[in-house]
């Protein structure tokens, strides 16, 4: 007997997820949520702060009155995906749950710490996603208890419009988890990419640093916020200038991209411009926090630059 052939997977194999838990209600953890509910798979979804527990419903809700008036999903199935929302700040409401994503803020020690708080309310067989953008998956499996049945799965911002979920399988992940979330992310109507598990990926490897070198222009006085955002825009053909993804992304997720990216590759083209330490180090995050490169309290966003 050939010992080199591996035996194909029989679908059998392949978990099934059929329940679904969450960590982080921020901008992510809402948009997989509204995501997961639609495609009729029971959501709970857990934060340390009730606040953003609240808010992330409300959006969820405003979201999905959207996706009514434009006649893309009906009132019945808002009203049926919002009831299979759960919440809580509690990990125990992941007791029954068959794949658990982890969407907390891009710090790994935040991470790890998630991790290690809610394994203990896992049942053995639940899978464990994270949505990280750019921190190793391999490294953050091997700090769970479960790193074949642990896997990056990359959601795009905003997730109920963004097409697109990058699969990237930690070295010690399995067959049948890839495939398990493979299978999840066309239940969801995604299209998966599968992504090799180096820093930041494919999608942002190639996005951050771009926009990494619009505010290196905006620094070195180049151009101004609106020259720069205008003239990939009309220049390249851009749907968002630089400045405004990053405010949309937010502009503590994009320095710690960079960081990675830096810290992993080990090439100072990764430096992360000085301007966008700045503006993180002030709590100027983008739109979440009501100002980054653009002021949001004022309509439209004024440029601050
Ligand atoms: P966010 O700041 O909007 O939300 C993070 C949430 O995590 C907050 O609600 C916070 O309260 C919660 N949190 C922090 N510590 C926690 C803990 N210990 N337990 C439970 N919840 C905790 O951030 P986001 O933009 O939603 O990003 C979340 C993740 O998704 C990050 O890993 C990020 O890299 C990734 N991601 C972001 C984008 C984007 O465009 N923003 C796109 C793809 C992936």
């Amino acid at each position: 007997m050939d010992t080199d052939v591996k035996p194909a997977l029989l679908t059998t194999d392949i978990p099934e997820i059929r329940s679904v838990g969450v960590v982080g209600a921020g901008q992510m953890g809402n948009g997989i949520a509204h995501v997961c509910a639609l495609a009729g798979l029971p959501v709970t979804m857990v934060d340390i702060k009730q606040e953003a527990l609240t808010k992330a419903l409300a959006t969820m809700a405003r979201n999905m009155d959207r996706q009514v008036n434009r006649t893309l999903i009906t009132a019945d199935q808002r009203d049926e995906a919002l009831a299979r929302v759960k919440t809580s700040t509690d990990y125990a409401a992941f007791a029954d749950a068959d794949f658990v994503i982890e969407a907390a803020t891009e710090k790994e020690d935040i991470k790890r710490a998630i991790y290690k708080a809610l394994i203990p309310s896992l049942r053995p067989s639940c899978l464990l996603a994270t949505n990280t953008s750019s921190i190793s998956v391999t490294r953050l499996g091997a700090s769970t208890d479960r790193p074949e049945k642990f896997i990056g799965m990359h959601f795009m911002n905003p997730v109920p419009v963004m097409k697109l979920v990058e699969i990237i399988r930690g070295i010690a992940t399995d067959e049948p988890t890839f495939q398990a979330v493979k299978a999840l992310a066309h239940k969801l109507g995604k299209v998966s990419a599968v992504a090799e598990d180096f820093p930041a990926f494919i999608v942002n490897r190639i996005l951050v640093p771009m926009i990494n070198e619009a505010v290196f222009a905006l620094y070195e006085g180049v151009g101004s916020v609106s020259a720069i955002d205008d003239a990939m825009k009309l220049g390249a053909n851009h749907p968002m200038g630089p400045l405004e993804l990053a405010d949309f992304i937010g502009l503590d997720t994009c320095l710690s991209i960079m960081q990675v990216l830096y810290d992993g590759l080990a090439d100072s083209k990764y430096r992360p411009c000085p301007l966008l330490v700045k503006y993180v180090e002030a709590g100027w995050y983008g739109r979440k926090t009501g100002r980054g490169f653009y002021d949001y309290t004022q309509t439209p966003p004024k440029p601050t630059r």
